[in-house]
C-alpha cells in the first residue's frame, strides 16, 4: 500500500522554509520598494539578466526526473551545494524509486541527515517512491496536477521538475532568492511564494517563465545578495527601484 500522505507531512518543513523566506525578503514597511510594471522596464530586466546569465541551469545534479523531484525535496531549507554533496552517494545506495520504497526509512534517513529536517524528508521521498510506483507506473507524472499528489511536493518542486526537467512551463519557481529579488526589482509587492508566483505568471512572457527563475537566482547568488546587495556592479542598477537602499539596516 502507498504511504498516505499527511497534510502535516507535506507542509511541515515547507511552511517553516517559506514563512523564513518570506519574512527574510519582505521589504520593510518604512522602505518597501514601489512596484513598478512598465512593460518597458520589464523588457529590458528580462534582456539584461539572460544577458548576464546565459544559459544558466538548475544547480541541483540530477540525472533524470526522479533524481531531481529527490534533490528539490532535499533543497527545502538546505544549499544546493549541500544536496550535491549527498545525492551522489543516496543515489548509488538507492538507484531507483523501487529501491526508496523498499528501503527501511532509517536507512534514507542516514544518507541524508545533513540536509537537515531529514526525518520529514526521508518521509516524504519514501512516500514519494511508494506513490510514484502505485500509482505512475514508476515514472515521474508530467502535470501540476499529478506532481501535488507526491508527499513532499508543492508547487515549486513541481515547477522545478517541470520546467527544468521536462520543459513544461506551467508555473514559475519561487524560492528565497526570486522571491527577494522580485520583491527588490518592483515586480511584486507580495511575500508568500504563491502569491508572487501568481504576480509573476501575469506580468512574464511565459516562454521565460523556467529560465527567469534560474536567472533570478543565480543573480541573487552572485550580485543581489540576501544582505548588502552589491548594486554598484549589478547589470539591474539603472532599472531598479531598490538600489537607494540603505543596505546595511538588513
Ligand atoms: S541594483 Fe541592487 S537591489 Fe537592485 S537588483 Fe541589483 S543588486 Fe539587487
Amino acid at each position: 500500500m502507498p504511504a498516505k500522505k499527511t497534510v502535516a507531512q507535506k507542509v511541515v518543513y515547507a511552511s517553516s522554509a517559506t514563512a523564513k523566506a518570506a519574512k527574510k525578503a519582505a521589504p520593510r514597511k518604512a522602505s518597501a520598494t514601489k512596484v513598478d510594471l512598465d512593460p518597458q522596464r520589464i523588457q529590458k530586466i528580462l534582456k539584461r539578466l539572460r544577458a548576464a546569465h546565459p544559459d544558466v541551469v538548475c544547480a541541483l545534479h540530477h540525472n533524470n526526473a526522479w533524481e531531481l523531484t529527490v534533490a528539490t525535496i532535499l533543497s527545502a531549507q538546505c544549499t544546493d551545494v549541500r544536496v550535491n554533496m549527498v545525492t551522489p552517494g543516496l543515489f548509488r545506495r538507492f538507484p531507483t524509486p523501487k529501491s526508496f520504497a523498499e528501503a527501511p526509512i532509517e536507512a534514507i534517513e542516514e544518507e541524508i541527515r545533513s540536509t537537515g529536517f531529514y526525518r520529514n524528508k526521508a518521509r516524504s521521498i519514501q512516500g514519494a517512491a511508494r506513490r510514484l510506483i502505485t500509482e505512475f507506473g514508476g515514472k515521474v507524472p508530467q502535470t501540476m496536477e499529478e506532481l501535488l499528489t507526491l508527499p513532499g511536493v508543492a508547487r515549486k518542486t513541481a515547477n522545478v521538475v517541470l520546467g527544468s526537467w521536462f520543459g513544461i512551463a506551467v508555473g514559475v519557481v519561487v524560492d528565497t532568492h526570486v522571491l527577494r529579488l522580485s520583491n527588490r526589482l518592483g515586480l511584486t509587492k507580495n511575500t508568500t511564494p504563491e502569491k508572487v508566483e501568481q504576480d509573476l505568471m501575469r506580468i512574464l512572457p511565459q516562454n521565460r517563465w523556467i529560465q527567469f527563475s534560474h536567472e533570478l537566482i543565480h543573480h541573487g547568488r552572485q550580485a543581489c545578495v540576501a544582505r548588502k546587495p552589491r548594486c554598484a556592479d549589478c547589470t539591474l542598477e539603472t532599472l531598479c527601484h531598490a538600489k537607494d537602499k540603505t543596505w546595511n539596516s538588513h
